[in-house]
């Protein structure tokens, strides 16, 4: 799909808690992935433009964080910095791995606190190196619920709710919440603080209200504006990132003693609200890398990067 849009796949390690029998063949060899149905035996090949395989820690070819991180991050910053817009999303069913891979524990971080870091890197170097350039970083985060209400996670004292205003900038070409908080950040440290806060407010929101918190959508959007003076002209950029955790699709199955209760019809309910939105995404992204393989786009006009 060219440059616009990468997708990468990235297989976790089984877990104990999953049961032999279903422990499913999966093997990567460069970009494909094959996978045997443990149950039929056919396997079914598919390509990506990354292929992690993260299964067993003790292989050569096993992906770590840091392995994950540096396939994808600094092509998507390259795109942020030179004032495309740009957006990360993990996809796949609840526990395969999406929180970990895009946050990651704190002794092992995802490619969030990671790309975070290499931003900053990147703006004290040019700083450094350019006196007159200027940056400003916000951030603001946003859990989505599937009865569409939304929470702000920068604002503790916050309650999820329908009627937030979500705007598109035309001029400059992304969407945003008006509502939402946005904190100017000086440093990698002050960000992934907030995130961090945000994270632990999201958790206990959901809880709270009794939703599972892999049935939300969390949302870090980071804005950048950069100020430079390129031969004697003043040049001006301003891009957004969005680094997106989806909720996990579902399997809907409505069977057993269980699924006319109240309770069972509420989940079943989330669920397909889960799924429905899911959907949705994957026609918006068919369609964008639809556009994209007939146009380009200029910095500061949107769309492009990872
Ligand atoms: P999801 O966000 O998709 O629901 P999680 O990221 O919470 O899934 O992962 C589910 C479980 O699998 C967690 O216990 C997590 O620590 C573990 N896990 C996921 N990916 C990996 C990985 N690459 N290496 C080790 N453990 C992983
Ligand atoms: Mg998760």
């Amino acid at each position: 799909m060219g440059e616009r849009l990468k997708v990468g796949i990235r297989i976790r390690p089984h877990l104990a808690e999953q049961s032999e029998s279903h422990k499913p063949q999966l093997h990567i060899l460069n970009k494909d992935v094959y996978f045997k149905d443990p149950a039929t035996q056919n396997v079914d090949t598919r390509s990506f433009d990354y292929a992690f395989d993260s299964q067993d820690e003790t292989q050569d070819k096993y992906a770590s964080q840091a392995v994950v991180y540096d396939a994808v991050g600094p092509g998507i910053l390259d795109n942020f910095m030179q004032g495309f817009h740009c957006s990360l999303f993990t996809y796949g069913q609840t526990g395969s791995g999406k929180t970990h891979t895009i946050t990651g524990p704190q002794d092992n971080p995802g490619i969030v606190p990671r790309l975070v870091t290499d931003l900053f890197e990147r703006l004290e170097k040019r700083k450094q190196k350019e006196s007159d350039f200027k940056w400003e970083v916000q951030v603001s985060m946003l859990e989505v619920y599937s009865n569409e209400r939304l929470k702000d996670l920068l604002d503790k004292n916050s309650q999820p709710i329908r009627n937030m205003r979500i705007q598109q900038d035309k001029e400059l070409g992304y969407t945003y919440v008006k509502e939402m908080t946005r904190k100017s950040v000086k440093d990698a440290h002050q960000l992934l603080g907030y995130v961090n806060a945000g994270n632990a407010d999201r958790l206990v929101a959901s809880t709270k209200l009794n939703v599972n918190s892999s049935r939300t959508h969390t949302i870090v959007q980071l804005t950048l504006s950069q100020e430079s003076t390129l031969v004697g002209r003043k040049q001006i950029l301003f891009s957004v990132m969005n680094l997106v955790d989806l909720a996990g699709s579902e399997r809907v199955r409505r069977t057993g003693s269980l699924s006319n209760t109240p309770e069972a019809n509420l989940r079943l309910q989330e669920a397909v609200a889960v799924n429905q939105s899911l959907s949705n995404l994957v026609l918006c992204i068919q369609r964008l890398a639809d556009a994209g393989s007939h146009k380009t786009s200029s910095p500061g006009g949107g769309g492009g990067g990872g």
